[in-house]
């Protein structure tokens, strides 16, 4: 006679795969450095040149994208497509979903 009825623990977790509102844990978090749609800083060594935030190195401001998280404006290095932020915001991102894949 068995008294112990194994009753696994159902894997009913639901499923954290709101995206929106880890956007908005992740906007909590992130300082903002600069306001959406405000141009990015003029590199003050080379005409018509603006500074990427994080490197801050010279580039033309087609080559610089805002970060919708913190603001910053990121170049081609500085810039993560995949996720559509900077690089040091994508690092904040990959840790969030690395605890809720926990
Ligand atoms: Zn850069
Ligand atoms: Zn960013």
């Amino acid at each position: 006679m068995t008294l112990w009825k194994k009753t696994l623990p159902g894997k009913n977790q639901p499923k954290s795969k709101d995206s929106s509102n880890l956007f908005s844990r992740l906007k909590a978090e992130i300082p903002v450095m600069r306001k959406q749609g405000e141009p990015p800083a003029k590199d003050p060594r080379s005409f018509a040149q603006y500074s990427c935030d994080l490197c801050s190195t010279p580039h033309p401001v087609s080559e610089l994208r805002q970060c919708v998280l913190c603001g910053r404006w990121a170049c081609e290095a500085c810039w993560k497509d995949e996720l559509y932020t900077c690089k040091s915001c994508a690092g904040i991102i990959k840790i969030h979903q690395m605890k809720e894949n926990d």
